[in-house]
């Protein structure tokens, strides 16, 4: 096969939308213009550093969508268009098959057209760029935008994805739900086109719940005071690991915003804490000892850094 009949094969069954004049085939795509902002985002998926080399090829395919379906739901945008950039070590074809299955499962369920991508020769690596848009008449949510008094709110589980990867770490077999959160992870979608009415800022915990509220505290000049008893019910068994792997897990693909002044929390959010003027380090108040230990070790843990 070569890479044309490649691309052909796999990367081109998807009807065309009427905003798109030009898709793949082309050097490049064409789009018709559109008044409301557009949320650009971008995720890459490198073997061994981001999946397991025996991951599935149909979940790697699900996964370097859902990132990026994550991140345009933490700005509040609809998803739109992707490409992709694919690296390939070699040719397979029932890798490449059930590739694109798990790929365009999870881009119909959410209406999303492949408008091209380039395919090359090398370490297994999955690029995916994808652009959405903002109901019009609204503006995109930003990191920078916590108003103290707020509400923090999480929709999603948090820690699931890190215990299953410190079971296969050791040799484990990870529950089923923990497998389920690694391997396909669930953009939060639906509660993004909600975000603009409810949130004054938004993060998607792809390094780490405690990581990733650092960067809300640090672009808005905030901090957080934590509840432990709604922290405790949402970890997954009650136990430090479990709480240390809900405080600095990665992977989640929850997302995290503070409640706009004058909002009820929406019911499919979870209040776990409030937002606080100042900058003084985050607080954990309430709950038990093993949460507090927990919050303790994770809390001074950087995300995870490449570099
Ligand atoms: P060029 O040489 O102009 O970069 P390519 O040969 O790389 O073009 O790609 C040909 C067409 O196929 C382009 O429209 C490109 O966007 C599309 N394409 C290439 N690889 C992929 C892929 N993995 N998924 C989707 N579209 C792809
Ligand atoms: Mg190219």
């Amino acid at each position: 096969m070569t890479e044309f009949q490649l691309i052909e094969r796999y990367f081109t069954s998807q009807e065309k939308p009427s905003w798109l004049r030009t898709g793949i085939g082309d050097d490049g795509a064409v789009l018709t213009s559109d008044p409301r902002q557009q949320v650009v985002v971008t995720d890459t998926l490198v073997e061994n550093v981001h999946f397991f080399a025996n991951t599935s090829a149909h979940a790697v395919g699900h996964k370097a969508l859902a990132v990026n379906l994550s991140d345009l739901a933490a700005m509040g945008a609809e998803p739109r268009w992707v490409t992709l950039n694919l690296t390939l070590p070699e040719q397979n074809e029932s890798w490449l098959q059930a590739f694109a299955e798990g790929f365009y499962a999870l881009a119909e369920q959410y209406g999303v057209t492949l408008i091209g991508g380039d395919t090359t020769r090398g370490p297994l690596s999955i690029t995916v760029t994808a652009g959405g848009y903002i109901a019009k008449g609204q503006t995109a949510v930003l990191r920078s935008g916590a108003i103290a008094g707020g509400d923090l709110c999480v929709v999603g589980a948090l820690g699931l994805a890190a215990l299953a990867v410190a079971k296969r770490k050791a040799g484990e077999q990870p529950s089923e739900d923990q497998a389920n959160a690694l391997d396909y992870p669930q953009a939060q979608v639906a509660a993004g086109l909600e975000l603009q009415q409810y949130a004054s800022a938004a993060i998607d915990v792809s390094d780490g719940f405690l990581a990733d509220l650092k960067h809300i505290a640090e672009a808005s000049s905030v901090s957080f005071c934590l509840d432990g008893n709604a922290l405790q019910q949402m970890a997954a068994e009650q136990n430090e690991e479990s709480a240390i792997a809900m405080f600095s897990g990665g992977d989640d693909y929850a997302l995290l915003f503070v409640l706009s002044p004058g909002k009820q929390p929406p019911a499919w959010a979870q209040v776990v804490g409030s937002c606080v003027s100042g900058s003084a380090p985050l607080k954990l108040v309430g709950g038990p000892d093993w949460l507090h230990s927990a919050f303790d070790k994770a809390k001074n843990k950087a995300g995870y850094q490449h570099f």
